[in-house]
């Protein structure tokens, strides 16, 4: 598909909400650098296993397997989304969030009950300050990571500190209060910066995305005929290079459309109206070509139709529905409107195999018609 057609496409669906795909983006941004949360899990579960062999607790021991597992099933769906996105297949994001979202809380909460663990059920202080500054470092760690999606920040960031802070409660000898307390303060500090920091990484990517919103809206305006919607001349030449390219064995039809004594209608009723007859005689062009092809404003009362993969029988029956319609009365402001149009048409390969030869060989045939007394086809002929 040509640039072009693509930019319309998405033009067609603004489906896609700016708000939607930064969302999207934020959500890529979770899984972006995947070696963080490998270094991460892997740094969680050797700690885990040293601190259930150090500290010979079961309780320590259970948690530290269930974060092993957990860790493990993470790595794995991380690989996983990151091979969808390089297939171009991540744009599940709600589900891949939801993933994201059970992993990391799943992840945190045994983070936190084991280090919680290790601070009640151990009596070695060096065994504490392992497990406190494990806790906290990775709270520290994926308020910043994880800013892109806040609701998974906070919640880890909870469900890492809380069971470790109760537990330091629990002991309640001043240090550990103490300890206990600034826990708490930076537990508020953070949320704070976390959400500060998404605020500053949602604002670049929606300004990123308008940016590029912007230079597509200009591009399809500058592609874009303002009078009828059809694409002008330049979008044309776009669209014509890119379906003769693509072309293979496959005919292709252009059909050169030029309305009859246009000028008199401007002449006699005024340059609207001559307007509104352009508008209406687009509007039939769309309804007879349907799905066949695209058709262009080449400028004035000229319309330019191409149509891959038709033949030339196919292509002069399509120019009589065209003058068929062109030739029905238009009503306009109340002015019945008869006007005729003249056709000329050309055919690649028979009649050349380049864009140019052919456009100017349907200019040429369109010629023919015009010079034959108007209201007809012709199809370009070599002795022409
Ligand atoms: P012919 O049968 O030979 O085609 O005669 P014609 O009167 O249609 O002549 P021609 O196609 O050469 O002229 C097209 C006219 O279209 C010339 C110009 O005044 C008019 N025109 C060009 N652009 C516009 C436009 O945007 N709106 C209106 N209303 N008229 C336009
Ligand atoms: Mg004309």
């Amino acid at each position: 598909m040509n640039k072009f057609l693509r930019i319309a496409e998405r033009r067609k669906g603004e489906v896609v909400q700016l708000d939607e795909r930064v969302r999207s983006a934020l959500v890529e941004s979770l899984f972006g650098s995947p070696s963080t949360l490998i270094i991460g899990a892997v740094c969680g579960m050797l700690t885990g296993i040293y601190l259930a062999w150090a500290s010979g607790n079961a309780t320590v021991a259970k948690a530290a397997a269930v974060l092993s597992l957990v860790a493990i099933i993470r790595i794995w769906t991380t690989c996983v989304f990151a091979r969808q996105i390089r297939r171009g297949r991540g744009h599940q994001h709600i589900y891949w969030e939801r993933l994201y979202e059970i992993g990391a809380w799943s992840y945190s909460f045994t983070l936190g009950v084991l280090c919680g663990a290790t601070v009640l059920h151990s009596h070695d202080a060096m065994l504490h300050t392992l497990a406190v500054a494990n806790a906290v470092g990775y709270a520290g760690g994926i308020s910043s990571r994880n800013a892109g999606r806040p609701i998974i920040a906070i919640g880890q960031f909870l469900l890492v500190t809380v069971p470790v802070t109760v537990a330091l409660l629990m002991v309640a000898s001043i240090t550990y209060l103490i300890l206990a307390a600034t826990i708490m303060m930076f537990i508020g500090a953070m949320i704070g910066i976390t959400q500060k920091t998404y605020e500053v990484v949602r604002r670049s990517f929606s300004m990123a995305q308008e940016k590029s919103d912007l230079a597509d809206r200009m591009e399809i305006l500058a592609l874009t005929d303002d009078l009828t919607g059809f694409i002008n001349r330049y979008g044309l030449n776009v669209h014509v290079e890119n379906i003769f390219a693509n072309r293979g064995d496959q005919p292709v039809a252009l059909l050169w459309l030029d309305i009859d004594r246009f000028k008199e209608v401007n002449d006699s009723l005024g340059h609207p109206i001559g307007d509104q007859l352009l508008i209406r005689v687009a509007d039939k062009i769309r309804a007879v070509l349907g799905d066949a092809g695209a058709a262009a404003r080449f400028g004035g009362d000229e319309f330019i139709i191409i149509c891959p993969d038709m033949s030339i029988a196919e292509a002069e029956d399509m120019a009589q529905r065209l003058l068929e319609v062109v030739r029905m009365p238009t009503r306009i402001d109340g002015h019945i409107i008869n006007v005729s149009g003249s056709i000329g048409v050309a055919v690649a390969p028979f009649h050349g195999t380049e864009p140019d030869i052919i456009m100017r060989n349907a200019d040429i045939a369109l010629y023919g018609s015009k010079a034959a007394g108007r209201d007809r086809s012709s199809l370009f002929d070599f002795s022409m």
